[in-house]
């Protein structure tokens, strides 16, 4: 009994024909060929498992053929070259991985054999794999080959890193960016090995193996290799345990609940999952996914090639976006990515989780981003305190004053509080340790600021105050809404002191 070969080996694609998502690469290639126009380097970029090795050797092949006098588009794949070029050990298709021959000495060894003709076939074919990870030297080594390579040399590269590669490289290959491959032509793909391999299989499981493989035909194959291993038959379930994700049906659930504004439902869904196993990443990951889909369908309609769910899933998840405004399904997205930002390294994970759960089934109770919009330009209207700086809500009607110094949104209503205003931007206000600061440093912005009269006085807010107001995800969006970034934080003298005992309902993360 032969050794078990791995999936994608076993099925790697043998013609430029069956090289699977990247067909217009695979034209291109042919028609060279057939014009005799083969270039003297290629540079195949792409994330992994996209096919790029394959397509190598099957221009490798269709190089050096023995059973045609030259180079053809449709290698015999039988030949003792092409049987070679296929296991990768052929004499004259040399395959360098760039990650562990990365130095001078290796290219300095590779130009001195490419001045030899090739031992059997019409061309010494170099394929450098992760080709950005050479060394400067070793790169400078290799542009002089490639300035002026011998007749029978042809080079191709490969890298998931091409803004790695250095100009005078990229400048002397011909590039071709492979696609992620899309789930549906993936999962057909599985369906076909699975035919091959007398193994019966759900297409709903074969779908999910697709889309955990985000794009790659490799890494969907060791994904089938590995319930394969397990011996079962190919199921829905089965695929489930091996991915630890939550079904899509469950998070369909979760989501449902929070259109309900039912916070008790979705929190019982999460305990759900989290009781079969699932981590509280895995399924901040599905939610994510899930309003993902949602809001595509929402913006795109839900027939839209961007949602990539079986037909059933997708119809659910077209109904259930239905049930929130565009807006809205936006801000959920953003409030779930930054909750799985926080989740990394965080020891109240599912605290997180479910208070977010809670902030979007009751979000009604909450501050949404077109009511603080609104809020804002109430405000630079009715010249209570703040500046904006942004053109969109540049009021022509409120009064315009230039100001000295970047002024950015200093939004400071924590969620439960519309009333409380913002900070009065100062010239000689810093920004506080820990607060967003990237937009402080720049120049004077061109848009014009406007800028209502400062409030006579403000009480300092304490620094766990501060930073709740700072994570609170509605100042958050209002910060990315309006591109500003945090400057201070202070309460407005106008407020009552009893205020301060309500923060905010979100448990936050001081160590950040
Ligand atoms: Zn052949």
């Amino acid at each position: 009994m032969s050794a078990y070969l791995v999936l994608a080996r076993k099925y790697r694609s043998e013609t430029f024909d069956e090289v699977i998502g990247q067909e217009p690469i695979s034209q291109t290639l042919v028609n060279a060929i057939k014009t005799n126009r083969v270039a003297h380097a290629y540079l195949f970029t792409g994330t992994r498992g996209v096919g790029k090795t394959t397509m190598a050797r099957i221009l490798a092949k269709a190089l050096n053929c023995l059973a045609f006098d030259d180079a053809t588009p449709e290698p015999c794949g039988k030949c003792d070259a092409c049987e070679s070029i296929a296991r990768g050990e052929d004499m004259d298709v040399v395959e360098i991985d760039g990650a562990s021959n990365r130095g001078i000495d290796e290219i300095r060894e590779l130009r001195a054999n490419a001045i030899f003709r090739p031992a059997r076939c019409r061309y010494k074919i170099y394929y450098i794999d992760e080709v950005h990870m050479l060394t400067k030297e070793a790169f400078n080594a290799l542009l002089k080959t490639l300035e002026e390579p011998p007749e029978h040399v042809k080079f191709i590269f490969a890298t998931t890193e091409c803004e790695k590669v250095p100009a005078t490289i990229l400048s002397r290959c011909q590039r071709f960016d492979f696609r992620n491959i899309p789930t549906a032509k993936i999962a057909e793909h599985l369906a076909t090995i699975c035919k091959a391999e007398k193994v019966s299989a759900d297409d709903d499981a074969l779908y999910r193996i697709a889309r955990a493989g985000a794009g790659s035909m490799r890494d969907s194959l060791s994904l089938l290799d590995q319930l394969l291993a397990g011996g079962g038959k190919v199921c829905d379930e089965e695929v489930i345990r091996v991915l630890g994700t939550p079904p899509d049906e469950q998070t369909i659930k979760i989501g449902q609940a929070i259109a309900d504004g039912n916070s008790a439902a979705a929190l019982g869904q999460l305990a759900t999952l989290l009781d079969s196993g699932v981590t509280i990443t895995s399924v901040v990951t599905a939610l994510g996914d899930t309003f993902r889909n949602m809001m595509l369908a929402g913006a795109c309609g839900g027939d839209s090639e961007l949602i990539e769910l079986p037909e059933m899933q997708r119809k659910a998840v077209s109904e259930l976006a239905a049930r929130f405004s565009t807006p809205t399904l936006v801000q959920n997205v953003g409030i779930i990515q930054r909750i799985a930002q926080t989740l990394r390294g965080s020891s109240v994970g599912r605290a997180l989780v479910e208070a977010t759960l809670v902030r979007l089934a009751e979000a009604d109770k909450f501050v949404d981003p077109s009511s603080l919009i609104e809020r804002l330009e109430q405000l630079s209207a009715g010249g209570m305190t703040g500046g904006l700086k942004k053109k969109s809500l540049a009021n022509p009607a409120s009064p315009q004053v230039p100001t000295a110094t970047p002024q950015n949104l200093p939004p400071s209503q924590s969620a439960t509080s519309q009333t409380r205003s913002s900070a009065p931007p100062t010239a000689d206000r810093s920004p506080s340790p820990g607060m967003e600061s990237s937009e402080n440093s720049a120049a004077p912005e061109t848009a014009p600021a406007i800028t209502a009269p400062v409030a006579q006085q403000h009480r300092p807010l304490s620094t766990e105050q501060r930073l709740a107001v700072q994570q609170d995800p509605a100042v958050q969006t209002v910060m990315t809404l309006f591109d500003g970034a945090l400057v201070d934080v202070v309460k407005d003298p106008l407020i009552p002191e009893a205020d301060d005992t309500d923060e905010s309902p979100e448990p936050t993360n001081g160590d950040e």
